[in-house]
């Protein structure tokens, strides 16, 4: 089950957090990766290493995701240039800049939406082109619970993920008929250096909220990743996922 053996992935923010897990567990499927990192290439190194190790092809790819159409065409042309294919991407990299609504700047909007919500939108145009002709791919978005139930001092960040959902349903009912996938992941409270900052007060509040009463870890990402990539999901499409313990229970 989940065999992703001569598949390649594309996952962007690899470098830790949720993207190094996913990179990891789909290496550990028998995937290659392609490892995209913005700025600390010592942490996508150990990505890579730990993907190697598994026995499996990766390869760094630096760029940020936040430049726009060029920034991410770049990213993409560089996988398919290393790996002569891209099956999995995986829109990962992401930020938060909190702030209450009266006080959020544009800067703070501005960094959030360019980087988690138009970033995936450029590198899903870039990517598809290529998975038409292969007729089959399979794009995975990082939402968020968030971007589900909305989130006080994350305005930005909440209208981000909400509208990378509704990416995710467009792309889904456009690519379909070429054998192309397009679904979400809406993890809820976990454990990575993304949350680590957040106030003790925040976390415990988030967990009140959440049935199974505990963070989460990449790992629990990482699986429902795997599933969305492999072959056994081709009949799903458009779907979002809560990996949130329970958090947002969707009909
Ligand atoms: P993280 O901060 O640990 O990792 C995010 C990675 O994305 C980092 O390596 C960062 O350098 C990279 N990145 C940021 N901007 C980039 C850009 N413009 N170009 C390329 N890379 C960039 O965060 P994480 O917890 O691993 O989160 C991963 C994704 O999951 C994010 O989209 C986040 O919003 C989402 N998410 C996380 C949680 C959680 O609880 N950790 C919950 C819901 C959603």
């Amino acid at each position: 089950m989940f065999d992703l053996t001569g598949k390649v992935a594309l996952v962007t923010g690899a470098s830790r957090g949720l993207g190094r897990a996913m990179a990891i567990a789909f290496a550990a499927q028998g995937a290659d990766v392609a490892v995209n990192y913005r700025g600390n290439r010592d942490a996508a190194g150990e990505t890579v290493d730990a993907i190697r190790a598994a026995g499996r092809r990766a390869e760094i790819i630096q760029g940020d995701t936040s430049q726009g159409r060029d920034g991410c065409e770049a990213i993409v042309t560089a996988a398919i240039d290393a790996f002569g294919t891209v099956d999995i991407l995986v829109n990962n990299a992401g930020i938060t800049r909190d702030n209450l609504l009266m006080r959020m700047g544009a800067e703070e909007w501005d960094a959030v939406l360019s980087t988690n919500l138009s970033g995936p939108f450029w590198m899903t145009r870039a990517i598809a082109r290529p998975m038409m002709k292969a007729r089959s791919g399979r794009i995975i978005n990082m939402s968020s619970a968030a971007g589900r139930m909305g989130n006080p001092g994350q305005a930005n960040y909440a209208a981000a993920k909400a509208g990378l959902i509704g990416l995710t349903k467009t792309t889904a009912r456009e690519l379909a008929s070429r054998g192309i996938t397009c679904n979400a992941i809406a993890p809820g409270l976990i454990e990575t250096d993304l949350t680590a900052d957040l106030p003790e007060a925040a976390a415990e509040a988030i967990t009140t909220l959440t049935p199974m009463g505990y963070a989460g870890s990449a790992e629990d990402v990482a699986a429902a990743a795997v599933y969305f990539a492999s072959d056994e999901a081709r009949y799903v499409t458009g779907q979002v996922i809560g990996v949130d313990g329970g958090m947002v229970m969707g009909s």
